[in-house]
């Protein structure tokens, strides 16, 4: 059935309320396992019609956000969903303290107990009114951000429109449009600070009602981490300290080197092709060469391409009323992914048939996995390790997307991933300090910046950019408020996609083997033993980047455009 098709219901909270009262009630009044699988079922069944109507209502909305019908709904959604949640968390507590858990447990999946275990740290009663301030101070932030409007040659545009002129040709474009958006920024210092101020203090206050030392630990429970904790992600930092670090800024450096640069200052830091970086044909070319690739790659892919674009799943053109980001979902109970995005003419627009289809694959390869509703893809480290290596997959391809200009994307794909390693660290060591340091003034957090700039990208200068020069460049890094903790994610998946990119280039059918393998199995192992299983060494041990990035530094030296 088209996308457009997808019949829409209300889930109520009288309908949710009904059944997780009921089906509570049967797990912890059960006389036996078998009690508890039968009144799963019934949560299953909800959950399935919860997740599907949601999605629909959000997506709808999305792609015409003055329509009022679905305004409402998702409006109703947003309102319901803290109850909706502390009912999750009432089962999973039932589910956890059954005397039946060992024979549950075996008859269900180890995996699935610890996410249990996991969510049910992650929330109490308590910190129910907290959480509602923090999603206030989360719509406060992104309206402030949303609503910026800069004044760039004598034109007025949104941030968004802005930072094109950072990937600018022109030197004297790229610094004008820094200074204008630290100007921009220090207009609203005030409001920047006293936003951060009072979430970190709300998140704080939430980790102490728990029984936390401070929010660290409480934020590692709501990102739902399974496989490491605080220790392991402080060695991954280390690793990337000693061993990417290095590797980048002679990179970075020696590209600067062919723009003319000697210089090296944050303005610099989004362009890597000298004369511009390489912009893709247009949408027609892209979807036939998507799915020319996906057919390539074998049955599964070709099932999967057939199906999207049969069902049309993709909404990709920019028009009025129609939200301006990404994203990939799913409709559940119709096994249905979908992905929208904004072309705009640049690679970006490759991003969507390669990232974005790459986290979709992975919903239509586990849509009949015993688990998928509740481990769905795995951590967000998970997903992105299947969407971000699915861009490196399609790297034979790239001629069918860029014609002459594939080597330079190939270049300037590798670059700026691995360049993005060191800077995604710096942001959650930054929010290690932070949440340690709950008290820091704003003057001391944008010092504990600085000096991670310093050992995390030594060779970008922010001297004489007005405002950015103080430290205030994680101001505009939107996770930094509204999702703390989420960013080393990203990191951790690039360290994996870059193994399955150096795996492809040697043996590619082989590589591409074991990619398929880990995004089958979706949540139902953790990260570290899926990267296992695929033959890679788990990023958390010390000095296990150093053999990659010596590999990453030797093609980024040969294929050099
Ligand atoms: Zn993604």
């Amino acid at each position: 059935m088209k996308v457009s098709e997808l019949p829409y219901s209300r889930v109520t909270l009288e309908e949710v309320t009904s059944v997780m009262e009921d089906v509570i009630a049967r797990v912890k009044n059960a006389q036996n396992a078998d009690e508890i699988l039968a009144a799963r079922e019934d949560y299953l069944r909800l959950m399935t019609k919860f997740q599907t109507n949601t999605a629909l209502s959000y997506m709808r909305y999305t792609i015409n956000t003055v329509d009022e019908f679905y305004k409402a709904e998702n409006d109703y959604y947003d309102e319901i969903g803290p109850a909706a949640q502390n009912y999750n968390v009432q089962l999973a507590s039932a589910l956890l303290d059954s005397p039946f858990r060992a024979e549950l447990e075996e008859k269900l999946s180890p995996v699935l107990f610890r996410s249990l275990e996991v969510e049910r740290k992650a929330m109490s009663p308590e910190i129910v009114e907290d959480m509602i301030e923090e999603n206030k101070l989360v719509r406060e932030y992104s309206d402030l951000m949303s609503g910026l409007e800069f004044s760039f040659r004598g034109e007025t545009m949104p941030r968004a429109l802005l930072m094109k002129y950072a990937k600018d040709d022109d030197r004297d474009t790229r610094r004008e449009c820094y200074e204008v958006l630290g100007r921009g920024l220090e207009e609203h210092q005030a409001e920047l600070d006293s936003i951060y101020d009072r979430m970190v203090h709300v998140r704080d206050r939430m980790a102490k009602k728990m029984g936390y030392k401070n929010y660290i630990e409480l934020g590692y429970y709501r990102m739902g981490r399974l496989c490491y904790d605080q220790e392991k992600v402080r060695v991954f930092r280390e690793n990337i300290l000693n061993d990417v670090v290095p590797v980048v800024a002679r990179l970075r450096s020696e590209n600067a080197k062919r723009l003319g640069v000697t210089d090296y200052k944050l303005y610099d830091d989004g362009v890597i092709i000298p004369g511009g970086d390489p912009k893709p044909f247009g949408k027609e070319e892209i979807f036939a060469a998507a799915k020319e690739m996906y057919h390539a790659m074998g049955p599964e892919t070709t099932a999967f391409i057939d199906m999207m674009l049969e069902n049309e799943a993709f909404d990709v053109d920019s028009r009025k009323n129609k939200w301006g980001g990404g994203y990939c979902t799913e409709f559940f109970a119709f096994k249905q992914p979908f992905i929208l995005a904004n072309f705009n003419g640049t690679a970006g627009d490759v991003d969507v048939v390669t990232h974005e289809a790459g986290h979709a694959l992975n919903a239509f390869l586990i849509a009949d996995n015993r688990f998928a509703l509740e481990l769905g893809c795995g951590g967000m480290e998970t997903a992105e390790t299947h969407s971000m290596s699915m861009e490196f997959f399609a790297w034979p391809y790239m001629e069918k997307f860029f014609g002459d200009k594939a080597a330079q994307y190939k270049y300037m794909h590798a670059l700026e991933s691995f360049s993005f390693l060191p800077y995604g660290t710096m942001v959650d060591a930054f929010q290690h300090i932070v949440y340690e340091n709950p008290d820091m003034t704003p003057a001391e957090r944008d010092a504990a910046w600085l000096e991670l700039e310093k050992k995390f990208r030594p060779h970008i200068s922010m001297e004489g950019i007005p405002y950015l020069e103080k430290g205030t460049r994680w101001q505009y890094q939107m996770h930094i408020y509204e999702m703390p903790f989420y960013y080393i994610d990203y990191c951790l998946a690039q360290t994996a996609a870059f193994c399955f990119l150096m795996a492809s280039l040697e043996d590619y059918d082989d590589a591409f083997a074991r990619y398929l393998r880990l995004s089958r199995q979706g949540g139902e192992k953790v990260w570290t033993d899926l990267l296992e299983e695929a033959g890679f060494p788990s990023p958390f041990t010390p000095g296990a980047l150093k053999t990659l990035a010596e590999r990453v530094e030797d093609l980024l030296n040969k294929i050099r455009q």
